[in-house]
């Protein structure tokens, strides 16, 4: 089973919580035990799991990323976001999460992330049983 939906995003990078989303999902597909795959499918944006508690977590995630990856005039691709495209393969474009009497399977402070890393833009994002 396959399900998609869109996220929203209001500036360059920004972390977004899809945790309900993908709760969201799990209960559409009436999956009790299994696995999903939550998929990114854009080439400078990722997804990640992660502390949701707090979110200077993620800030400092974001931070620390744009610290790593500048963004520059010196890269070879013309578009000028290759920074985003790096940080796109470092941070991952899946996740797969665990799913137990419909719910799941996360510790405590676990959320799962959309990083946007080239926005603000309408992203896609899908997930899907294995
Ligand atoms: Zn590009």
């Amino acid at each position: 089973m396959l399900k998609s939906f869109s996220v929203r995003t209001r500036s360059r990078t920004q972390f977004v919580n899809i945790t309900p989303e993908v709760e969201e999902a799990v209960a559409e597909f009436g999956l009790t035990d299994g696995a999903v795959l939550v998929y990114v499918p854009h080439t400078t944006a990722a997804v990640t799991i992660n502390e949701s508690a707090d979110p200077d977590v993620v800030r400092d995630l974001n931070g620390k990323l744009s610290e790593l990856v500048p963004s520059s005039p010196n890269y070879f691709h013309a578009e000028g976001n290759s920074d985003a495209h790096i940080k796109s393969t470092l941070v991952g474009c899946s996740e797969t999460i665990l799913v137990r009497d419909g719910a799941l399977v996360f510790g405590t402070w676990q959320g799962i992330f959309f990083c946007e890393f080239d926005g603000p833009r309408t992203r896609r994002v899908v997930v899907g049983t294995l």
